[in-house]
């Protein structure tokens, strides 16, 4: 299905969950920043091998486990290719984005921390790029930091450039697009300016990966980790992109299967890239199917996708912001498809439990990304995150919804 003119409408019928019902009417899914829905073609490439050629990887000499192992390291390169990566080898199968930052924050721990060293972490840090660095950073007695936003959710440059002047950092973690406020960080600035001091950049692509076009060389990311299933992939697979070099300073990670060289007693040597931080069986089915959730969205045009969900977005806005006492928290129009949205009285909780009865399906709470709450002083948020297969349609509907409960909660 390759689609010139991009239509939603079109596409809905590729996602055979988009058509149930949820409390009498028809769903409308705009929980897409915590997990997307599975076009058909991904729920067939995880059936056909489960009916036809599962076998685990890389360690058998029959035909089923070469098709296997085939396909997964085919997935490997459409990973590779979707995100710039110079090469295949440096792209590593996880089980998730907090997998793979979890990996980087022992790894880059143990190999670059010295007493007195800082991380630098953006104030609109998900928990999963926060929390890794806290457990690691004090074994070292290096210490985590945060890069302040603005008022109205932007990182703050200047500051960031006063705390390279002034710490000792050695990494600085940063979102490529928050989970909270859709904001898109400018990556490419921020590596620049690290990379001047020497410091290296872990980039939490979880919300980023699918937004238009991403290449990791161009951003000048060192490091960058994401989940498969936000981008219409399953759960439970992910992938985290390292440049060669600094991934091959890396010690080992997990131990076990795969993983190794040869194994003895005496002394155990380790594998090339990837597979020395791909130890035991990896999520190889879940990796295919990922592969082919990335080709599906590149057949969709995965530029017009990321300006049909900017649409939708802006269109959001503009309603929401109509209903008294609304506001959308740090928005602005170049912001990637999510919305979130506080009400001085209301509690966001309230909202979404009215707008789950009239089938809408919005996420609620910290995001976790608690400290960005204390920023900005709340307790929590509605989110509306939008995804390639939402319609304006389904934004009218939002808008109505939460002018409806507004109007019964207040
Ligand atoms: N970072 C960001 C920005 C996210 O939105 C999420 C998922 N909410 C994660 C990290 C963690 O992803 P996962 O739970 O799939 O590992």
């Amino acid at each position: 299905m390759l689609l010139t003119e991009f239509n939603p409408n079109a596409i809905r019928s590729e996602f055979p969950l988009l058509t149930r019902e949820v409390n009498g009417r028809p769903l409308v899914y705009l929980d897409n920043a915590a997990t997307t829905q599975k076009p058909r073609t991904v729920l067939e490439a995880l059936e056909a091998v489960y009916t036809h050629y599962n076998a685990n990887i890389h360690r058998g000499v029959h035909t089923l486990s070469q098709e296997a192992t085939q396909a997964y390291e085919e997935a490997r390169t459409t990973v590779a290719q979707h995100i710039g990566a110079p090469e295949r080898e440096s792209v590593i199968f996880t089980s998730g984005a907090t997998a793979g930052l979890n990996l980087l924050a022992n790894l880059l721990t143990e190999r670059y921390l010295l007493e007195g060293d800082t991380v630098l972490v953006s104030e609109m840090e998900h928990h999963s790029d926060l929390v890794p660095w806290q457990l690691n950073a004090p074994r070292k007695g290096a210490k985590v930091v945060k890069i302040p936003i603005t008022d109205d959710g932007a990182l703050d440059l200047e500051q960031l450039q006063a705390l390279l002047h002034r710490e000792r950092v050695k990494i600085v973690a940063v979102a490529h697009v928050s989970n909270v406020l859709g904001r898109v960080n400018p990556v490419a600035e921020i590596a620049r300016m690290a990379h001047a001091h020497g410091v290296l950049v872990v980039v939490d692509g979880a919300q980023g990966v699918k937004h238009g076009r991403v290449d990791v060389q161009e951003l000048g990311a060192d490091f960058y980790a994401f989940s498969g299933h936000k981008i219409y992939g399953p759960t439970g697979v992910g992938v985290l992109w390292g440049r060669r070099e600094l991934l091959e300073a890396l010690p080992p990670w997990m131990g076990g299967g795969e993983m190794v060289g040869t194994v003895s007693f005496e002394g155990t040597t380790y594998a090339d890239l990837p597979f020395r931080f791909e130890a035991g069986t990896p999520p190889y089915i879940q990796a295919i199917g990922l592969g082919r959730a990335l080709q599906f969205y590149h057949e969709c045009n995965q530029q017009a996708v990321s300006e049909h969900e900017n649409r939708l977005m802006r269109r959001g806005y503009e309603g929401i912001s109509q209903i008294r006492g609304l506001r959308v928290l740090g928005y602005s129009p170049d912001n990637a498809g999510i919305l979130s949205v506080t009400h001085p009285k209301i509690h966001h909780y309230d909202l979404g439990v009215l707008l789950d009865r009239m089938g809408i399906a919005v996420r609620t709470g910290t995001h976790c990304a608690e400290p960005l709450m204390a920023r900005f002083g709340i307790t929590g948020t509605l989110r509306a995150s939008f995804a390639l297969y939402n319609t304006e349609a389904e934004v009218d509907t939002l808008i109505a919804g939460l002018e409806r409960a507004v109007g019964m909660l207040a």
